[in-house]
């Protein structure tokens, strides 16, 4: 097997302007790439060419009315569409595009072989963004658009996007509540403390779709270990029951301990762990087949860490199972 990690990444993803002062800003890329370029490992990923997204695989989840809205937002010099916090630019419509392109390249490489795994570090984040409406930063929704892609494009018929992200991924839940395909896991910070509001443990899925929705609420100030326990206890078992053959993250490193917009204390290292423990799952229920998609993350030190650390164990030779749960602790 060979031991290659996917990079998709677009300098356009930077001109994705949200103005002065707002925490989803470029220079959160920035921070990362100037990390992987300065300790060396930026050469060791397999960068992945990548065109905007097919609009036909955005209208799948979107609402077409909604896609046509938010590119005449942008090309109308609009600078927020639907919330005063999601602002936008000329181009972000079309960044928005190329995001989503660049999660369904990086699904396309793992699943014709061509690398084991990939990291989308991509802008703007998607996990908000609903069917017809854009919410907290995200316009289109990256995860949940690749997860579609997977079924319909590669004929998969179980798909899990795990979400780690300190905020619910409110959109990827209602995009596949209703339906059994999809197992959607979300660890967040508390509902009633922190936006948007939702991901209650009472969610668990619509009708046929009951059982497939995961949400893991933890309490303000959890830290590495809170997440151990929940990923050991209740991520594992729900993956097990579920057989994917394919997993997504949600990758938001924003319940690092320094985060403004959280009050998460996760460290580097608690997500490094996390990631190790992840692709051990991957590469035990479905040959390591994983795309890590960024969401938020607004400490740049601690997200630049942080990525650093995750990036490294995608990158890490594919080894035996025992040696991967070896390596997670768990002896
Ligand atoms: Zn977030």
């Amino acid at each position: 097997m060979k031991n290659e990690t996917g990079m998709i990444f677009a300098e356009r993803f930077l001109r994705h302007d949200t103005g002065p002062n707002h925490p989803e800003r470029p220079a959160r890329l920035e921070s990362i790439t100037t990390k992987l370029r300065e300790t060396g490992m930026w050469e060791r990923f397999t960068h992945l060419g990548f065109e905007p997204a097919d609009l036909s695989w955005i209208r799948r989840l979107h609402e077409p009315s909604y896609v046509a809205r938010c590119f005449a937002a942008c090309e109308s010099g609009e600078r927020t569409i639907d919330s005063a916090d999601t602002v936008i630019g000329p181009e972000s419509a079309e960044i928005a595009q190329l995001a989503v392109g660049g999660v369904l390249a990086a699904v396309d490489a793992v699943m014709a072989g061509r690398v084991n795994n990939a990291i989308c570090l991509v802008r703007p984040p998607g996990h908000h963004a609903e069917a017809d409406r854009a919410m907290g930063f995200c316009l289109f929704n990256n995860i949940a658009i690749a997860a579609e892609y997977l079924a319909v494009q590669h004929g998969l018929d179980r798909v899990a996007v795990l979400d780690f992200d300190v905020h619910h991924g409110n959109g990827t839940q209602h995009l596949f509540e209703h339906r059994r395909d999809v197992l959607f896991i979300s660890l967040h910070q508390h509902p009633a403390t922190l936006y948007p509001g939702t991901g209650y443990v009472h969610e668990t899925g619509r009708g046929e779709g009951e059982g497939f929705t995961l949400n893991l609420p933890l309490d303000p100030g959890s830290d590495d270990d809170v997440y151990r326990h929940a990923m050991v206890f209740k991520v594992l078992p729900a993956l097990k029951a579920f057989q994917p053959q394919f997993l997504l993250l949600s990758a938001g490193f924003d319940a690092a301990k320094d985060d403004p917009l959280a009050q998460m204390n996760v460290t580097p290292s608690g997500y490094e762990w996390m990631t190790r423990f992840l692709k051990t799952q991957a590469q035990t229920l479905c040959e390591g087949r994983l795309v890590s998609v960024i969401e938020g993350g607004y400490d740049l030190r601690c997200l630049a860490e942080s990525v650093l650390l995750h990036a490294g164990v995608l990158l890490e030779p594919a080894e035996s199972n025992d040696m991967m749960a070896v390596k997670s602790g768990f002896f």
